[in-house]
């Protein structure tokens, strides 16, 4: 069981960030480029980013195109997205998960 203690080594608490992100994961998320579904998805690195709750990435198999899926705080989820594309650059369009694809809306 992946039971969180407070108190953890950097890796336990890692994955217990993980844990809690994969809580989060949408159903799929649906490809910028090309509208795919995607039901496969990673979960990106978080540590660090205040009022992101969960981030992940889906790699499209049909055109090669990497959607990402940001929830949180809404100007903390714009910030990420501009560094998204200020990494990869502007022609990958970063996803934001619709309410409606959460496993279970609030
Ligand atoms: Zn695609």
């Amino acid at each position: 069981m992946g039971q969180a203690r407070l108190r953890g080594t950097p890796e336990q608490r890692k994955a217990a960030a993980i844990d809690r992100q994969m809580a989060l994961r949408p159903k799929f998320i649906t490809c910028n480029n090309c509208q795919a579904r995607l039901t496969e998805m990673s979960p990106m690195d978080i540590a660090g980013l205040d009022g992101i709750e969960a981030a992940f990435t889906a790699h499209c198999p049909a055109c090669g195109h990497d959607t990402y899926a940001l929830k949180g705080e809404a100007e903390a989820v714009a910030r990420l997205h501009m560094a998204i594309e200020d990494n990869v650059g502007a022609a990958s369009k970063a996803g934001v998960v619709p309410p409606a694809n959460r496993p279970d809306p609030a």
